[in-house]
């Protein structure tokens, strides 16, 4: 408390430590603006001519990342996959509260931008929920990866269908310091090696994905949303609740907490040694093409989305455009 804006003495709206910086509202926007221009363009994230589908999910990331892409001036239209999470306690479901705050946020710069919803039931007959319950009795894990796999999928399909060339989605620092914690805890090689900040596209039709707020802390894209005055779900989702990362993540803000920085410097590190060559011999998967929707995948014959999909009680024969 009590901080004054460096820029020009102002009241500050946030306190930095590890940048030993305070800003008041209006030089705290431009300064995260100023920073992710210079981070998209330092790691070759996209230009001016590309068409940028932002993931949509109705938080501070994702609705601040594509507030930010536009008032960059990049073409930058929003996704909304709606996933059909609607059992938790709330009055309304929490899938139907996020689009709430994406719609409302999609009409506030519908001038300059498009926003498509993605409704994973109208599509495919049966909430991520349902599809996720099939098979052994269902553990939180297992509904995580069937619905981050839906995700996947759906957004990449959605993307390249529609003809974008970049996928960007609001992963910030913490998601990343915790993710990377994650697979290093249990020496997920595979999964290290494909971490990235810019996943690269292919002839077999995966589309370019990038993370242009992975340097911002969680707090500082908190505080972007609120100085901006975007509305946004601050509920997480029901399925999160006692998930493992989130355990990472708060081990990572106690170790910030004695040290400002540890989360930067855990992530940028790992990134340079990346660099470095600590995966010498890493060579992408080869990828073809799934046989029923045409995906990529690493699989012969179907990909693993339709595999799910196709689990015993129900087909997806009755796919339609989204
Ligand atoms: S926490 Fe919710 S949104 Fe995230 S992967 Fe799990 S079910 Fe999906
Ligand atoms: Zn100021
Ligand atoms: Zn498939």
């Amino acid at each position: 408390m009590g901080y004054r804006c460096r820029k020009c003495t102002g009241q500050s709206v946030i306190n930095m430590r590890q940048h030993r910086l305070a800003l008041c509202g209006d030089h705290f926007i431009e300064w995260v603006q100023k920073h992710t221009a210079e981070f998209i363009r330092k790691h070759r994230m996209m230009d001016t001519e590309d068409r940028i589908l932002v993931a949509v999910s109705g938080g501070k990331d994702s609705l601040s990342l594509w507030s930010i892409l536009l008032d960059l001036g990049y073409q930058a239209d929003g996704i909304y996959i709606d996933l059909g999470i609607d059992w938790d306690l709330a009055e309304t479901g929490y899938s139907k509260r996020s689009l709430d705050y994406a719609l409302a946020f999609a009409h506030s710069v519908s001038s300059r931008a498009r926003f498509h919803v993605l409704d994973v039931k109208g599509v495919y007959g049966s909430s991520v929920k349902e599809i996720a319950s099939r098979g052994p009795a269902g553990a939180r894990r297992k509904f995580c990866s069937a619905c981050g796999l839906i995700k996947r999928h759906e957004l990449n399909r959605m993307a390249r269908e529609l003809g974008y060339t970049v996928l960007a989605t609001g992963h910030n620092l913490d998601d990343e310091a915790a993710v990377l914690m994650g697979n290093a805890m249990n020496w997920e090689i595979d999964y290290m090696k494909r971490q990235a900040l810019v996943l690269p596209s292919s002839d077999t039709g995966l589309i370019k994905k990038v993370k242009p707020l992975a340097r911002f802390y969680e707090r500082e894209m908190a505080a972007y949303a609120i100085v901006k005055g975007i509305p946004y779900i601050v509920d997480e989702c029901p399925f999160s609740e006692g998930a493992t990362s989130l355990g990472y993540k708060e081990i990572l803000n106690s170790m910030e907490k004695n040290s400002s920085g540890t989360k930067l410097k855990f992530y940028f590190e790992f990134l340079k040694a990346k660099k470095k060559g600590l995966f010498p011999n890493h060579v992408p998967p080869e990828l073809g093409q799934c046989e029923k929707c045409g995906e990529p995948t690493g699989a012969t014959g179907l990909c693993a989305f339709c595999r799910l999909i196709e689990r015993p009680g129900r087909s997806i024969d009755h796919i339609t455009q989204a």
